[in-house]
């Protein structure tokens, strides 16, 4: 087990981190961590998470009582807590407010595009808990629905909130939706995403367990239609699987075909330019794993 010295310097460095990177303005945002397996350790109400001194973080126990610390707990502690509650193996947690993210937030539109490898291996899918009144029980209600199958979720006209097996990994979670909302915001100014088929997404969730990712859940199974996105997102007690849009066509490329992305790039292909589909891609970069074993 960590010590706690040792997490409250984590919890002050990923705030810094946080707040340099402009995740999170003035007080925004909070950050907690389990302390053995019946506490935790949060960030304090009402303070900038750059400006944070490891004397600052509050002690507390599952139920949110306060154990140890001069100043009260978060103010989205019982997101916190509800997270904790739904998600045993979850050990940190992460919320701010990243700017283009809450921007897909504010405007009500998930990031569930299958686009980039990394996101897709790791976070899955990133869905919008419906928006509840910051820092009431509504919150940690709107947030129920999703936490058992999502590590990363955005909360709608609020901000995002991500979940780790430490510290870190549930900081980097927040770290690749940020960078993938750019990208997307990006690509929709360009025209619009490519996305990847639906088989590509299957074969790239098979890498999880290639390179070690622990996924919350799989991706939902295939409906058998011919096209579009697929399936239902669980019950109304909350999702059981992550939805990913992706196109069931076979053989979609990723990259234009040559002809095609000559045109679109203005430029000659013949001087050693190689373009690959995507599955060409998986396919040499399985290769390369296998002969590394
Ligand atoms: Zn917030």
């Amino acid at each position: 087990m960590t010590a706690e010295s040792t997490l409250r310097a984590d919890i002050v460095e990923v705030g810094r981190r946080m707040y340099a990177r402009g995740y999170t303005a003035s007080n925004d945002g909070n950050i907690s961590v389990r302390l053995g397996h019946d506490r935790l350790l949060m960030t304090p109400k009402g303070v900038c998470k750059g400006f944070m001194t490891v004397e600052m973080m509050c002690v507390t126990d599952l139920d949110g009582r306060k154990l140890q610390g001069d100043r009260e707990p978060s103010s989205e502690m019982l997101m916190h807590l509800e997270v904790y509650k739904e998600r045993p193996d979850v050990q940190a947690v992460v919320h701010a407010h990243p700017p283009i993210a809450t921007g897909f937030a504010v405007a009500g539109i998930p990031l569930t595009r299958a686009v980039l490898a990394e996101v897709l291996t790791t976070l899955g899918s990133i869905p919008i808990a419906d928006y509840a009144t910051p820092s009431t029980r509504e919150l940690p209600a709107a947030v129920r629905k999703y936490i058992k199958v999502h590590d990363g979720m955005l909360l709608a006209n609020h901000g995002a909130l991500t979940v780790g097996s430490d510290l870190y990994s549930a900081y980097f979670k927040m770290e690749t939706i940020e960078h993938f909302a750019n990208i997307s915001l990006v690509a929709r100014l360009l025209g619009g995403e490519r996305l990847l088929t639906r088989d590509e997404v299957l074969r790239l969730q098979d890498l999880r367990g290639t390179y070690g990712i622990q996924a919350p859940a799989p991706i939902c199974p295939d409906p058998g239609v011919d096209a579009g996105p697929a399936v239902s997102e669980g019950s109304e007690d909350g999702a059981t699987c992550q939805i990913v849009d992706a196109p069931a066509a076979r053989g979609t490329r990723l990259v234009a075909a040559s002809s095609e992305a000559r045109r679109e790039v203005g430029r000659s292909n013949s001087e050693g330019e190689i373009r690959l589909t995507y599955r060409e891609l998986s396919a040499l970069i399985e290769d390369a794993i296998r002969s590394l074993r």
